[in-house]
């Protein structure tokens, strides 16, 4: 696993016939020369590289089904080992029972038992762990061992499969057996340890036969890491559809590799997204949150950011409101929509905690969101809850009267579904912060009062860029993403995406002794927030066919309205009166037709139709042409009403795309994702005049 260890003290070596140990007891292997694992470090640092990178713990705590890992070189079983005290970690906090899990290594030049167990000796964090599978391993001279061998761990709930051959012949004779029994073989594989001595000092390991006997086994997803960062070892891993991300380390090795196979989908041509190389310099269109997220995740990846935000601050539109919700769109099953919004929830969380906890502060309670059923609709919607119980109880659960009151903290007539870790941040603050986040890195420049009118893509030989027409005269870009809200829908590039503009009206109401002790969120068609600085919202209007941001007080009046019709006994009780209102904002929100954001390059809509046109009469043809896109321009738009929830997972996505890095996503919710979801299904569904 160490690329530049020397044996130390090697006049002290006690040399069998491949392996001797140092001085400090680390084993060491005299025909790669090259230490097994460091006697101070190896236990961390392999932890670090095949345990952490791959979060094996989380992944044990949450699968559904059998784990399968595969390591290239058993070597002592130190991962193996690290991968069971893992499981047995795992066992310890779940509340449930885990999921299998099946470790199949690869060994060419297998140590004997007693090598094996003196080299594990050094590690007492192990040693109980370590008789387990001393106790099991075969005994002998290595050259006896057979084909294989198999162990069982933990009454059969771990599961070890050791091939004595060469990696790339072993893996590839598990593939062509696998692929021979099963008609639609989908992979094995879920997670990879790529260990195995250094490309430097053993060469045949790392061979293409290797790389592709490895892609072939790989489910889709399967993530993969290992200790070296060499060139060519990245080059092979992406060649065969791995992406890579670099990952600190805090060992030896200050960098390692994680990778996870996400191959183009060669056969649907049009899902496929384009490569580029990673660009030194972005240019945003946009100042809100979806502009803050991406910034955000592309100076992390050490690319310079310009923001370029029409008004003369940040976060000026949907942003701007007072107070917004956190929660996921969630309907009863699992269904795409509901997939796509839990797992940004999720992902927004840990953003904008991390962003907190790094002290860039904004007013924020994770207080839950009840969504009331206060209609019959409601109830029947609550009962398919129940009783498909699709989702875990964290995420959202039913409750009845008494309950949802009591998670208010005011007296309800109605139960309703409950989402325990929603809750509410002030946007603007929060949009703010993250843009602070980002300008510490020293890679963002934001420029306000810069609006961007018009934007013309200029291609010569080597690359086409991007020329911005403004009110500050003419600015260059060489990638270009508008993120821009509803307010980008004025772009010419931008409308041939089928979005909408629609009002949206929020009304800030002062608080009184009925209701400052609300301690919820509060949905019903509306929504009423819990105060913050003496302030309740309550909203909002929904108005496709106004694209005025003036406040109205008609406006403000149905958002009371609404609260009384769906909640007449709180609202008669809180009694607001237009007196109370302290404030109303309207803004645009900017829609998708699928309530699904609008993430990643700008299809060239006209060369789709001329593309696939056969789609129209078969939607499942396959081996088709990789999608037409319009070069170095992105969109992530359509965010609606739930910017404050998708943007962070959103921008993940987009920077992936730019930076080549892993998606955070499947191939399946990427399409979901896509801007030509809508062209494509449009040709399918003949909604496009096909000559
Ligand atoms: N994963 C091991 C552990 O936890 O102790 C350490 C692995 S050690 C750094 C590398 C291992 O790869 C050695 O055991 C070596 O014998 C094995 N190896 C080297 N070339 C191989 C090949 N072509 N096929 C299979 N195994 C190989």
């Amino acid at each position: 696993m160490s690329e530049n260890n020397q044996p130390k003290n090697s006049n002290n070596n006690h040399v069998s016939s491949q392996l001797s140990f140092q001085s400090d007891g680390a084993p060491y292997c005299l025909r790669f020369n090259d230490i097994y694992f460091d006697s101070n470090s190896g236990y961390q640092q392999s932890s670090d590289i095949f345990i952490t990178a791959n979060n094996i713990f989380q992944r044990f705590l949450t699968a559904k089904k059998t784990i399968t890992i595969a390591e290239t070189g058993f070597g002592t079983g130190l991962n193996f080992l690290l991968t069971l005290q893992a499981y047995q970690n795992a066992t310890e906090q779940a509340e449930h029972a885990l999921g299998e899990v099946h470790f199949i290594s690869v060994e060419k030049y297998p140590l004997t038992k007693a090598q094996l167990s003196q080299s594990l000796s050094i590690l007492p964090q192990l040693s109980a762990l370590t008789e387990l599978l001393v106790s099991q391993y075969p005994s002998g001279d290595a050259s006896q061992f057979g084909e294989s061998f198999h162990a069982e761990f933990f009454n059969g709930k771990v599961k070890l499969t050791i091939l004595f051959d060469d990696a790339s012949t072993a893996l590839e004779n598990l593939y062509q057996a696998k692929v021979k029994n099963s008609k639609s073989f989908a992979g094995l594989i879920d997670i990879w340890y790529l260990d195995g001595f250094s490309p430097a000092k053993n060469p045949d390991m790392w061979s293409d036969e290797l790389f592709q006997a490895i892609a072939n086994l790989s489910k889709e997803q399967a993530t993969l890491t290992t200790f070296t960062v060499a060139g060519f070892v990245k080059r092979k891993l992406q060649s065969v559809g791995f992406r890579l991300e670099k990952v600190a380390s805090q060992g030896k090795k200050k960098e390692i590799l994680r990778a996870v196979f996400q191959p183009t989908p060669k056969s649907k041509g049009y899902q496929q997204r384009p490569i580029i190389t990673k660009p030194q310099h972005v240019s945003i269109i946009g100042g809100g949150i979806a502009s803050a997220c991406l910034a955000l995740a592309l100076t992390k990846q050490g690319v310079k950011v310009t923001v370029y935000c029409k008004d003369d601050a940040i976060a000026q539109g949907g942003s701007s409101n007072a107070i917004g919700a956190l929660y996921p769109l969630l309907h009863q099953s699992a269904d795409d929509i509901s997939l796509f919004y839990q797992q940004a929830f999720w992902h927004a969380k840990d953003l904008y905690n991390s962003v907190y906890q790094q002290g860039y502060e904004f007013d924020h309670n994770w207080c839950g969101l009840l969504e009331v059923s206060y209609k019959q609709a409601l109830i029947s919607r609550q009962q398919a809850f129940e009783q498909l119980n699709a989702w875990p109880s964290e995420l959202i659960h039913s409750v009845n009267v008494a309950q949802a009151s009591k998670v208010a903290n005011v007296s309800l007539e109605h139960g309703g579904l409950f989402m325990p870790n929603a809750g509410w941040a002030a946007p603007q603050q929060l949009v703010q912060q993250i843009f602070l986040a980002a300008t510490q890195s020293g890679r963002l420049k934001v420029k306000t009062n810069t609006h961007i009118t018009k934007i013309t893509k200029v291609s010569d030989k080597q690359k086409t860029s991007w020329l911005l027409d403004s009110n500050k005269g003419e600015l260059k870009a060489s990638v270009l993403v508008i993120c821009g809200g509803a307010e980008a829908l004025t772009l010419e590039h931008s409308k041939a995406l089928p979005l909408s503009a629609t009002r949206g009206q929020v009304t800030s109401m002062q608080t009184n002794s009925k209701i400052d002790s609300l301690s919820t969120v509060i949905c019903h068609k509306g929504y009423l927030t819990p105060e913050n600085k003496g302030i309740h919202c309550i909203g909002a209007t929904f108005d496709k066919n106004n694209t005025s941001t003036l406040a109205s007080p008609e406006d403000d009046k149905y958002n009371l309205a609404m609260l009384s019709k769906c909640l007449p006994n709180l609202a008669n009780n809180i009694a607001w009166q237009e007196s109370d209102i302290h404030g109303s904002k309207a803004r645009l929100r900017c829609m998708s037709q699928d309530h699904l954001p609008v993430v990643g390059p700008m299809p060239d809509i006209q060369a789709h139709i001329e593309t696939y046109p056969h789609l129209a009469k078969d939607k499942n043809w396959r081996y088709q042409e990789a999608a037409p896109t319009i070069d170095n321009l992105y969109v992530m738009l359509g965010l609606g009403a739930r910017g404050l929830c998708s943007a962070p997972l959103a921008a993940d996505i987009l920077s992936a795309d730019i930076c080549n890095n892993p998606y955070p996503v499947d191939s399946k919710m990427l399409f979901n994702l896509s801007p030509n979801r809508f062209v494509i299904r449009d040709i399918i569904k003949r909604k496009i005049a096909i000559t």
